[in-house]
């Protein structure tokens, strides 16, 4: 147990530590202002993706302890409600600064418990900031309208109201940043909230409770680890939330639509997964876009990202110079401990993904109709490592591989003739999260922007979300808009109120 790491006044460190010594410390859930164990007194491994060890035990939350913070959440509700929107954009102020105070022991525990390398989990932690203080600042932006009447003496205008209770499902590829930064809105719009960070990764959900837990009033964040289908199905069923806030698999995000509906009428927005599409068109600035499909890979975070781009199709006359040059750069990436500094690539997260994965890589080893061209290999240590694998379909996309989202180091590459065909097959998928092309045609650009079915448009650039944009997808990839002031709305419900004086 190191206690002097938590006894640091501001959670900065004179010795940085470079070990999983900083997880291995009693760990607890917040629910109502209190740091709790489970109810059943249940706990569940941590295992450091790695090297397969174990590397702490955490609080595994169930049905009465989902309970026991929603009935907290409702009862802060009201206060939390009728605080002035400017105190509680405050409250999100400080904890932003906190979180930034806390940032480099944040981003270790993430390497630790997720295995993306270092560098990028404090990537992580600005992202949370920025978000915090983004929303912080957008208080004055919560607005209704006053709405013209005829008669003289009567007006109407609208109130947005919160919703109370809300229920915040993250999963695990960027653990601490969708925690921190996915209670931003709802809290700044006046809603309490219960937060269930994904089993494999919640110890810097847990961290952040112990931070919250002195600057949030109880009840106002509450924070529950546990099974989703045990500690979501609660969370998303309980007949006081009225709003869930699901972030995960769209298989998943179908499931919560469904049980939801099975307890009540519910608000329910899903970020959900995608099998995005990269396209390089003849045009194309051929180098720009190589960087560019290599950066919306994601590979820092071993290709777990929604937003990857991991179907690439490449126009016939360029296909096999970008192929080729990915494939080369995809095997210089150095695959390793994603606590050392010159990591490019870390583990999967957990043997369950790895398990998947895995399968498909092997899946494409097996068919005829792709030919290897990067990676295909699992090196051969303790961890969760997949080499960054690349395979290409010269006789055009066919197979699991071009319609699942695998969510790991694989990329898929086929060549097209037409600018029809190739939109056409980007859209051939019930998905639309993200999408990339590369041109240098005005006309193709604006076109594509115009023809593509997609929640994320990337021109000649790739992977970057710009602070305050709407991110979100459409078809089965989700519902809402989350990250700009379309998110802050989400969390409020209009009021309409007509009056004569
Ligand atoms: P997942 O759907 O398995 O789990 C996500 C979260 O939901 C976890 O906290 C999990 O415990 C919980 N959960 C699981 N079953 C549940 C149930 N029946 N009821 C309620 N909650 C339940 O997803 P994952 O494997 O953790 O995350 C990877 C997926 O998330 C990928 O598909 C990825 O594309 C997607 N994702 C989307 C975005 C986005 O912004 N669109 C961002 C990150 C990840």
């Amino acid at each position: 147990m190191h206690t002097s790491w938590l006894a640091h006044p501001q959670g900065t460190l004179a010795a940085r530590p470079r070990t999983r010594e900083i997880v291995d410390r009693p760990w607890h859930m917040l629910i109502g202002g209190e740091l709790t164990d489970a109810v059943s007194g249940g706990t569940l491994d941590v295992v450091n993706p790695a090297d397969e060890t174990v590397a702490a035990r955490m609080p595994l939350g169930g049905c009465a302890d989902v309970d026991a913070a929603v009935d907290a959440a409702r009862d802060a509700a009201p206060s939390w409600a009728a605080t002035s929107i400017a105190d509680r954009a405050a409250v999100l102020t400080r904890l932003a600064e906190a979180v930034e105070a806390h940032g480099e022991e944040l981003a270790w525990i993430d390497t630790i418990d997720n295995g993306s390398p270092i560098g990028v989990m404090r990537n992580d932690f600005r992202v949370a900031v920025a978000q915090l203080r983004y929303f912080a600042g957008l208080a004055l932006q919560l607005r209704g309208e006053t709405i013209p009447m005829a008669a003289h003496d009567a007006f109407d205008y609208t109130l947005r109201d919160p919703f109370g209770v809300v229920g915040r499902i993250v999963p695990w590829n960027h653990p601490l940043m969708f925690a921190a930064a996915r209670i931003a809105a709802p809290l700044l719009a006046g809603n309490t909230v219960v937060l269930k960070p994904a089993e494999v990764t919640s110890l810097s959900a847990l961290r952040l409770g112990e931070i919250a837990a002195r600057i949030v009033p109880p009840g106002v964040l509450n924070i529950v680890p546990g099974l989703g289908s045990v500690a979501g199905e609660r969370l998303v069923t309980h007949p006081d939330v009225p709003r869930i806030a699901f972030t995960g698999s769209s298989v998943t995000g179908r499931r919560v639509q469904a049980r939801a509906a099975s307890a009540a009428v519910k608000t329910v927005t899903l970020e959900l997964g995608g099998k995005n599409p990269v396209i390089v068109f003849p045009d194309a600035d051929v180098p720009a876009a190589i960087d560019g499909v290599m950066a919306g890979m994601n590979f820092t975070w071993q290709g777990q990202s929604c937003g990857s781009t991991s179907r690439l199709l490449v126009h016939q006359s360029l296909y096999e110079r970008v192929v080729g040059e990915v494939g080369r750069r995809m095997d210089d990436l150095r695959i390793g401990d994603p606590s050392e500094a010159g990591t490019d690539v870390g583990p999967l997260v957990s043997a369950g993904h790895y398990s998947k994965v895995s399968s498909y890589v092997r899946a494409g080893l097996a068919d005829p109709a792709l030919d290897l061209v990067a990676g295909g290999t699992f090196p051969d240590r303790p961890g969760y490592y997949v080499r960054p694998t690349l395979f290409s379909a010269p006789g055009g996309p066919a197979g699991p591989l071009f319609t699942d989202e695998i969510f790991g180091p694989v990329l898929v590459a086929a060549p097209f003739d037409t600018y029809e065909e190739a939109v056409s097959e980007a859209n051939a998928l019930p998905y639309g999260l993200t999408a990339g092309v590369w041109t240098t045609s005005l006309h193709t650009a604006l076109a594509a922007a115009r023809d593509l079915r997609t929640g994320y448009l990337w021109v000649n650039s790739s992977s970057a979300h710009l602070p305050g944009t709407a991110f979100g997808g459409v078809k089965n990839s989700g519902v809402g808009r989350e990250e700009g002031i379309e998110e802050l709305e989400e969390y409020t419900q209009p009021k309409n109120v007509y009056v004569r004086f």
